[in-house]
């Protein structure tokens, strides 16, 4: 069996560490003869792996105890709604920073439940670019002001967060969580669809302080009910166990790796590496402003687009798979998550580098 390096920005790679484990005990989990998948989540056998799973994600990434980890449902998309509906009331407003289409996605569900404010909007540039901080226009008595730490499809990531006082910020981790040290303290709420950084997708996780628990005051749908899955040991309804079970593998994985702090050294490694070929040459381009570049998805075009088929294909033939862009920014992307080892950005590179040298 050979495994590829999968440069797809979701669902993404997996630590092969991991799904070893996984498959190890995929029929018997722990002498149970049942498989993760079977077992119910009231029992003690899955109680332990969720609360194991939090104790592990709360030590990674710092987490204070006044802040509940609530493991719920329906994607970083659900929560496109459940962050207004849980922290503004009815006619309530929220500042967004709209810079890439992920946080356009989130204005426009947005725009059901409150009033949006658009503190920035990078919609001219493509997406290419953030503003310096003294250009964002926040509103300062806004319920919340939101932001996607990490733009999965353009390639523009926040290196420093607004500081907005007393008003909570929201951010959507869903492709950069774990990938580098974050003061939790700045934000009232994080969240991430899992399929990233976390583990398969199906599970969501949503970081949030407690004292923003019920802040709303209004009508929440349950399953996107912040203060029910607190109450509940987010068991307000059957969890997905499996993908549940596989996050806290990986969350493990991670402390045994060296924490966050270690990854984020190899991040930005294997992200300069690619920036630099990229920018070195006359063959590929990558479009975005360099103050802002995503350490996590990598687009870039090839200077003749009549090339594109062919590269995909060889890189495809090396073992170099979903390299294909995004269909609204066309070209390739590499999503280069904490999974992907160095040694697949490496074989990237090399292999890039030669594409270059035969075809340029
Ligand atoms: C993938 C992604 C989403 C959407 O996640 P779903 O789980 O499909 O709802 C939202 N935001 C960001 C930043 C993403 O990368």
């Amino acid at each position: 069996m050979e495994r590829v390096y999968n440069f797809s920005a979701g669902p993404a790679m997996l630590p092969d560490e991991v799904m070893r484990e996984a498959q190890a005990e995929f029929l018997d989990y722990q002498g149970s003869g049942m498989s993760v998948m079977e077992l119910s989540h009231r029992g003690k056998a899955f109680t332990a792996i969720a609360e194991q799973a939090e104790a592990d994600l709360r030590e990674l990434m710092g987490i204070p105890d006044d802040y509940a980890i609530l493991f719920m449902q329906g994607g970083a998309t659900g929560q496109f709604a459940g962050v207004p509906l849980n922290l503004a009331a009815d006619g309530g407003k929220a500042d967004y920073f709209l810079t890439g289409q992920w946080s356009a996605k989130a204005v426009k569900e947005a725009g059901k439940f409150v009033a949006v404010n658009r503190a920035v909007d990078t919609t001219e540039s493509k997406f290419t670019t953030l503003p310096e901080p003294a250009d964002w226009k926040l509103d300062g008595a806004a319920d919340f002001v939101h932001l996607c730490s990490n733009e999965t499809i353009a390639g523009v990531q926040f290196d420093t967060f607004p500081d907005t006082g007393d008003v909570p910020l929201v951010a959507d981790m869903s492709s950069d969580i774990l990938s580098r040290e974050i003061d939790v303290r700045r934000f009232g709420v994080i969240y991430a669809g899992a399929q990233k950084n976390i583990g398969p997708a199906g599970v969501t996780v949503v970081i949030v302080r407690k004292d923003l628990l019920g802040r709303s005051g209004r009508a929440v749908p349950m399953v996107l009910d912040y203060a029910a899955y607190a109450e509940s040991n987010s068991m307000a309804n059957t969890p997905p166990t499996f993908a549940w079970y596989m996050a806290a593998k990986v969350f493990a994985h991670l402390k045994a790796d060296g924490g966050v702090a270690k990854q984020a050294e190899r991040n930005r490694r294997k992200a300069e590496s690619l920036y630099a070929l990229i920018d070195g040459s006359d063959f590929y381009h990558n479009p975005v402003a360099k103050h802002c570049r995503s350490v996590m998805n990598i687009p870039f075009v090839l200077a003749d687009s009549a090339l594109d088929e062919t590269f995909l294909r060889e890189a495809d033939a090396a073992g170099l798979t979903q390299l294909k862009g995004h269909r609204s920014v066309g070209g390739m992307r590499a999503s280069i998550y904490n999974a992907m080892p160095e040694a697949g950005v490496k074989a990237l590179a090399e292999f890039m580098q030669e594409f270059a040298r035969t075809h340029g």
